[in-house]
């Protein structure tokens, strides 16, 4: 059904576009139709009236607009290498302004004497600022649009700037596009949500966001249209989440004798509150008949594990076969070994099956597992094979998420007759507006507490002049019995960069660190299956006392009694594997440390990532931070949901929008489950442009 005719239009339809340029527009920006022009919104607006002075220009990562005479034009250099240098003054200073290409053109566009409006992002070259390949148009005509204070800049490509598809040519042609309409845009939201939130129309709002009249109006509409954005995003997810919930799963009616027994004889301390109270979330979802889809958010060393292992035991103590799905063998391993250590003494029947599980045993759990006989099995991807048949299995149970994609999740539905209940566990510290949006499809409960009488770990920034002191740091440290772990960005040496690397690392400790006294690991990707599990057993075993690597030790490995984790090159992490990695340490009772080293001159952002790191242990806030810097596309584990489409809202600054507009999705949803509505055509049409024909999944 063509329900938007006119936003569906070609753009090549668009007056002054034409076959050329359409093409262009869709290959370097992706806008192929009116729509698509609507859409693509200024990057930032301009206050015309706010030019900055030229010696105030002091930031190369910010787009500034100044105002100046061209006082002198230079061709300077030789044929292919040649450029233009135009000289612009202010009454405060004066800036070099360079065109590397289509020089000649611009040279004789520019007038000596005239006051120009220029528009560009500095460079600072031999200690001085100048600006390659600005905007610039004459003072007089800078007023392009009129009566409008806020001028809009929108990103466009080098190829396009050649053709003539610079910011404001793209800015004409959504004047001509605004214009041209003669109906209002049709609205996406129903009329019942307009009146219960009232805001600008859709037409109103679009000519708002890309001409602005002043503040109040832009925020108006940049309102307006991140609640469409949300609200399409939120009926999407609300209504994959719906029909999740209406799976049919098995019901864990009791808690039994294996829980008990493991409650009160096993189980070695208190539970903590956080973690009473997610196991009675999870307890309360066992029973209802519907499948669970739970996402268990904790920070590393909160205990997750443990109620891993609890929900376990009632599927156990309900006649329920369960798995533990661990991303790599080295934490298979460790879930196997401290569950089992968990375990000792009840009569409970539990297996490990890895990659390196040999045949014979391999082709025993199979057997046990199709005949009921194991219980609880623990393992890595090897669990999702074909030949893994389950006699009742009821509960599947997921380590670190974002290692495991949706794909792997929909295997494990095919394992039993009904849905098996799903807990997926993460250390991942998702701001919650991200988790809502993201696992809008899965509930979630959060461990928001650590184990008692943990010490925080203390971080401390170095630099390289301070290598010396560190390293007789480490040396006290494991003459007290503690053991170090050191992390390196890089393997072996790289041409291509001056990082530190875990070869030349491994030449510098064990000449600091000499044989018998100290025994040094290793571990990275690149080393054999054999080679990996020796150097972990002999730092478990603390028959080596630090171990190099680099970040595959990142997720889950659990060694109390290691104190110390020095980062090399700790500038070129994001902050959320700063996190994990400093989450190595910290596990036992005696005091931690974690060694942020780093070169001298820090970007802004590096700055910050490592003040973060040293101000705070709470995962939480790391992430928020972690969101400022990079946007949610970038979060660890967020890659598997797909791609969000957000074009205008933002996660973490427009909490209440996302709120609302999950709100007012969920009234639709109440009203009009399948959508069928006339009324709500428009949103099935919207949300199938937006992510494509979407087939509602069944599992997420
Ligand atoms: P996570 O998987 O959340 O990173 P773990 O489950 O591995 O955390 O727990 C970290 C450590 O804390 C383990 O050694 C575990 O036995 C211990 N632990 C878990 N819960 C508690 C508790 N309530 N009190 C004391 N120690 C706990
Ligand atoms: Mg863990």
């Amino acid at each position: 059904m063509m329900i938007t005719d006119f936003e569906d239009t070609n753009i090549e339809f668009l007056k002054g576009v034409g076959a050329q340029k359409a093409a262009l527009l869709r290959t370097a920006i992706g806008v192929s139709t009116f729509g698509d022009l609507l859409n693509y919104f200024p990057f930032r607006y301009v206050d015309k009236g706010n030019y900055v002075r030229i010696r105030d220009i002091h930031n190369e990562s910010v787009y500034y607009l100044i105002k100046g005479k061209a006082v002198s034009k230079t061709m300077l250099g030789e044929r292919f290498k040649s450029r233009l240098v135009v000289r612009l003054e202010d009454e405060s200073g004066g800036i070099d302004l360079v065109w590397f290409k289509g020089q000649k053109w611009i040279e004789q566009k520019i007038t000596i004497g005239q006051e120009y409006v220029v528009f560009g992002k500095p460079t600072l070259f031999k200690n001085i600022y100048n600006i390659a390949h600005p905007e610039l148009e004459l003072y007089d005509s800078a007023t392009p649009l009129s009566k409008e204070t806020l001028y809009p800049l929108y990103n466009t490509t080098e190829i396009m700037k050649k053709r003539g598809l610079n910011s404001k040519a793209i800015s004409k042609l959504l004047q001509t596009l605004l214009d041209s309409l003669t109906d209002p845009l049709l609205e996406i939201l129903p009329k019942y949500i307009r009146d219960q939130y009232p805001m600008l129309s859709r037409t109103e709002a679009y000519r708002a966001i890309h001409f602005p009249r002043n503040e109040q109006e832009l925020a108006k509409a940049q309102k307006r249209l991140k609640f469409d954005e949300l609200y399409i995003l939120q009926i999407r997810i609300l209504k994959d989440k719906r029909t999740h919930t209406d799976a049919k799963s098995y019901v864990f009616s009791k808690i039994g004798q294996l829980f008990n027994q493991f409650y009160h004889d096993n189980l070695p301390f208190q539970l903590t509150s956080a973690q009473q109270r997610v196991l009675k979330e999870i307890r309360a979802d066992l029973r209802t008949g519907l499948q669970m889809n739970r996402l268990l958010q904790g920070d590393v060393g909160s205990g997750k594990t443990l109620v891993a292992l609890m929900s376990m035991l009632i599927a156990a103590d309900n006649g329920f076969q369960s798995c533990f799905m661990a991303p790599t063998e080295i934490l298979a391993n460790q879930h196997y070994q401290s569950i089992t250590q968990f375990l000792l003494g009840m009569d409970i029947q539990v297996a490990l099956l890895t990659g390196s599980t040999k045949t014979k045993e391999r082709n025993r759990i199979y057997e046990q597992l199709s005949n009921g006989e194991i219980q609880m099995i623990i393992g890595t991807h090897a669990l999702i094979e074909d030949k893994v048949i389950f006699k009742c299995l009821g509960l599947c149970i997921i380590d670190e998420q974002h290692r495991f994609g949706v794909a792997h999740r929909a295997r494990l539905w095919n394992k039993s007759e009904l849905a098996p209940h799903i807990l997926v566990m993460t250390a991942t510290p998702i701001p919650r507006t991200l988790a809502m949006t993201l696992y809008g499809d899965l509930d979630i409960s959060v461990i928001d507490e650590l184990p008692p009488n943990r010490k925080p770990v203390q971080t401390l920034h170095r630099y390289e002049s301070s290598r010396y002191q560190m390293f007789q740091f480490l040396k006290q440290e494991i003459q007290k019995g503690r053991q170090i772990y050191v992390v390196y960005p890089l393997i072996a040496e790289s041409e291509k960069s001056d990082l530190k690397n875990l070869e030349e690392g491994y030449h510098i400790v064990c000449y600091e660190f000499p044989m018998p006294d100290y025994h040094v690991s290793i571990m990275h990707g690149k080393l054999p299956q054999v080679e990996k599990d020796l150097g972990m057993k002999m730092f478990k075993e603390n028959k080596t006392q630090i171990m190099l690597s680099t970040t595959v030790i990142e997720v889950g490995v659990d060694v109390p009694n290691a104190s110390v984790m020095v980062i090399e090159n700790a500038e070129r992490f994001g902050l959320s594997q700063l996190h994990q990695l400093r989450g190595r340490v910290g596990r036992g009772a005696d005091q931690s440390y974690c060694i942020l080293m780093s070169k001298d001159h820090l970007s802004n952002d590096a700055r910050l990532r490592l003040d973060t790191m040293v101000k705070t242990n709470d995962g939480f806030q790391i992430a928020e931070v972690d969101l400022q810097l990079r946007g949610p596309g970038d979060i660890q584990g967020t890659e598997q949901s797909g791609s969000l489409n957000l074009k205008i809202a933002n996660l973490t600054t427009d909490e209440p929008i996302v709120k609302a507009a999950r709100q007012a999705a969920s009234v639709t949803l109440d009203k009009d489950p399948l959508l069928n509505l006339p009324e709500h055509q428009i949103i099935i049409h919207t949300i199938a442009k937006r992510f494509g024909a979407t087939v509602w999944s069944k599992i997420s």
